[in-house]
């Protein structure tokens, strides 16, 4: 199982942003910047580009509602999107609102962010996360 399944299943703890019965939404624990999210399949798969095209299309249409929940909560010029997992192998996308090109840079993670402002910001996401827009 891995920490992604154990935060879904809320074995761990997590800010969590929204869920439906295939996806995940939750703060990435280490912000690059404040709002940074993470979208994951409930389904275990490591490599993205494994999933079946099908759900695949499903997972971005839902990473696609969770963004516009962060530009309303963040305003931002857009919210940017990458696909890493080099460090957790359950799929996941991570959403960024952007003002700036340097806005999405791995290297800045925020090591220990407040909690309360961890809790503000998934609060902050959630209250504008419209299920179905
Ligand atoms: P990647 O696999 O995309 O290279 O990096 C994994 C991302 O997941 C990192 O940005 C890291 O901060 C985040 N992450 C790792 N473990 C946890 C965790 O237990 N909880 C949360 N919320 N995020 C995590």
């Amino acid at each position: 199982m891995t920490i992604f399944s154990k935060i879904i299943a809320g074995e761990i703890p997590s800010y969590k942003v929204a869920e439906d019965d295939e996806f995940f939404a939750f703060l990435d624990i280490n912000p690059i910047v404040w709002g940074h999210t993470l979208v994951v399949p409930k389904q275990e798969t490591d490599y993205i580009f494994d999933i079946d095209d099908a759900r695949l299309g499903r997972m971005m249409a839902f990473a696609k509602k969770v963004a516009a929940a962060i530009k309303e909560a963040f305003p931002c010029r857009k919210v940017g999107m990458a696909v890493l997992g080099l460090e957790v192998p359950h799929a996941h996308i991570h959403l960024v609102p952007l003002k700036h090109e340097g806005d999405m840079d791995f290297a800045k993670k925020v090591s220990n962010p407040d909690p309360a402002r961890m809790a503000e910001t998934a609060a902050a996401i959630a209250s504008h996360f419209k299920p179905n827009p």
